[in-house]
């Protein structure tokens, strides 16, 4: 298959629209040489970017992003790092080793996180406040029960939450019972990748609207884009979901496509009558449950559908109609606020693996990847892109350790039956959703 730019389709509508106007770096052109070339300038492929910079100062290091920089998945997340993922499905003591691997890995990538943005000046309005684990309805009460025990077995702080005390802090009385995990970020997630990508070293090269229609295996390996080709003797793929379109992973990683809307700004009056926090991040305990924020400005943002798209993002007709969907989480849990409209909704598309795990390592003797979180890639994804250049370097660390140690993708079978499966599979996890939603 030829791909060509139209198969990297984006929208407006995202994080990014709520940041200054930004002069995009232009697309390359003519022949280059260079070290490196990084595929994919979301989370994964600055970190990797920076960090081979960083362990090679000398070399040329390309970073080539399909579209703007924000407008992949990386810019259009709630903005959660978290430290301590939560497992759905209930404890399971023989995955103490592997629950403890994942977090291990999420703490890095925060820890990482946090010294580039407090180093590079990032205005990305980082929180690190923890996070709220909540649930309202009959099937996350059975998970909170799981995840409280998980996080005693696990020994990760956090503080259980009368419905009372969930009030107060968050101005909703829709939650039976909350968990607040003390470790854990807020962030604005397009400021911060276009804080990373505007602050990269200077021997990183990034151009932006640049797809890479084509990687041919070799030494050097060539990079084929409209009007350009690349010569690269090591290439680090950092392109989630759409690493298929180049011919890896194909079959093991599919697109989710999520969607959410933000209020306008609250009043003074408007955001009293919300609680006694500047600003919170709540995560569902039922799968399908709402992802809620009161962000550091002023706006409620809510999502809270997710659904098998083809790996495209939400038309603007579809994205008209979940808005509904958005309106009903937004009135049930904030009546106070029914009069307040949304200003603004957003889809993105989070990389998702049938058994939940993410991929790293090499794939030729040249090429490297990195990449699928399954919605939790914020904190992760910078570790693991990290770790993916230290470990295309020769390095050897725990971090890489960790991150090698991922299970095995599980195959996805082609369409239609993948459309089959993944209507069905995205039923499942909105099933018993009931409140949460
Ligand atoms: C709505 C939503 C909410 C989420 N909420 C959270 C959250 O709160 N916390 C959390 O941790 N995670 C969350 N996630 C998941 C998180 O956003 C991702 O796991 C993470 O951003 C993945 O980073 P990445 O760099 O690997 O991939 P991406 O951000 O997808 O970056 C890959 C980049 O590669 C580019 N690309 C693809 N193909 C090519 C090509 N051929 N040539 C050049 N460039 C190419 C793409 O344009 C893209 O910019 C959410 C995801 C979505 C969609």
């Amino acid at each position: 298959m030829t791909l060509s730019a139209a198969d990297f389709a984006t929208d407006a509508h995202g994080w990014a629209e709520f940041l200054p106007p930004r002069r995009p770096a232009p697309p390359p052109s003519g022949t280059l040489r260079a070290d490196w070339a990084v595929i994919g300038a979301g989370i994964t492929g600055l970190a990797a970017a920076r960090r081979l910079a960083e362990l090679n100062p000398d070399h040329r290091i390309l970073v080539l992003e399909a579209r703007l920089v924000g407008q992949g998945a990386s810019g259009r997340n709630s903005g959660y790092a978290v430290t301590a993922s939560h497992f759905a499905g209930g404890y399971r003591p023989d995955e103490a080793g592997n629950y403890r691997r994942v977090n291990r890995i999420n703490t890095a990538g925060l820890g990482i996180l946090r010294d580039q943005v407090e180093t590079l000046r990032i205005d990305c309005g980082w929180h690190e406040g923890g996070i709220y684990h909540t649930a309202a309805d009959a099937a996350s009460m059975r998970e909170y029960e799981a995840f409280a025990h998980y996080l005693n077995q696990l020994e990760i702080a956090h503080t259980p939450l009368s419905p009372e005390a969930l009030a107060s802090r968050l101005g909703t009385g829709l939650y039976r019972a909350g968990l607040h995990v003390h470790g854990g970020a807020l962030l604005q997630p397009a400021a911060l990748v276009r804080g990373l990508s505007d602050s990269l070293p200077s021997n990183v090269q990034l151009y932006e609207q640049s797809p890479v229609l084509r990687l041919e295996d070799g030494a050097p390996a060539v990079l084929h884009l409209k009007g350009a080709e690349i010569h690269a003797d090591h290439v680090v793929l950092a392109a989630n979901y759409e690493m298929g379109k180049l011919g890896f992973l194909h079959r093991y990683m599919l697109g989710s496509t999520l969607s959410g809307s933000f209020t306008r700004l609250l009043t003074p009056e408007e955001r009293a009558a919300l609680g006694s926090l500047p600003e919170w991040g709540v995560l569902s305990l039922h799968t399908g449950g709402a992802t809620v924020r009161l962000t550091a400005e002023g706006r409620i943002c809510i999502r809270n559908t997710a659904e098998y798209n083809g790996d495209a993002l939400l038309s603007p007709q579809q994205l008209a109609t979940r808005r509904a969907l958005h309106r009903d989480g937004f009135e049930r849990r904030f009546p106070q606020l029914a009069h307040v409209p949304f200003e603004y909704s957003w889809s993105g598309v989070e990389g998702l693996t049938r058994n939940g795990t993410n991929f790293f390592g090499r794939k030729r003797a040249n090429i490297y990847l990195a990449g699928g979180y399954n919605g939790s890639g914020v904190s992760r994804g910078t570790a693991f892109g990290t770790a993916i250049a230290e470990f295309a370097c020769g390095a050897d660390s725990d971090l890489i350790a960790d991150c090698l140690a991922s299970a095995p993708g599980q195959w996805l079978p082609p369409r239609p039956i993948l459309d089959i499966g993944a209507f069905f599979t995205v039923r499942k996890r909105f099933m018993g959703v009931g409140q949460d939603r």
